[in-house]
């Protein structure tokens, strides 16, 4: 179910891998691309979400100095599960995977049964699974599959301690 008070994103190009791991989370998160600075500020402002960005000099903006936007830099040395876990816990999210959303796209998934997968899923994965989720905006059916299964044990990782410097 989608909660109105969650926090959402729009994710500078800098840091575009982050997209799908915070859609994964269950957050609704903006992507575009190309954008430029000026633009990505305006739509945050106008949806009310908050910029993660790499780039140290995008929060010398006056938007985000004076807290009309709100941001987050990250630091691109640092591996994936590190700046991955950093918005985690600034923001207080949830760290477990959700998959209520479309990686893709961000709209929100729907569950489906098998019936409505047969003919557009392999063979063997209609033999082998029961429930599907499906992206009305994608037109695409996803099921749990190793894809999946990595990225649950990617955000197994969050929940680790954090190394000191994190
Ligand atoms: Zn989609």
């Amino acid at each position: 179910m989608q909660n109105s008070t969650e926090p959402r994103f729009i994710v500078d190009t800098n840091v575009g891998h982050l997209v799908r791991k915070l859609r994964m989370l269950g957050y609704d998160t903006l992507f575009v691309n190309p954008i430029d600075d000026a633009d990505l500020l305006h739509r945050a402002d106008q949806e009310g979400r908050i910029v993660i960005s790499g780039d140290r000099r995008f929060f010398e903006r006056r938007w985000i100095r004076s807290g009309r936007v709100r941001g987050l830099w990250i630091d691109t040395y640092r591996d994936p599960t590190t700046q991955l876990r950093r918005i985690v816990r600034t923001f207080g999210l949830k760290s477990g995977a959700s998959f209520i959303r479309c990686l893709e796209c961000n709209t929100l998934l729907l569950l489906k049964s098998k019936d409505a997968a047969r003919g557009r899923v392999p063979p063997y994965v209609y033999e082998t699974v029961a429930e599907y989720a499906y992206c009305p905006r994608c037109d695409q059916f996803f099921w749990e599959g190793d894809h999946v299964k990595r990225m649950r044990a990617l955000i197994e990782k969050l929940s680790e301690d954090a190394d000191p410097a994190g």
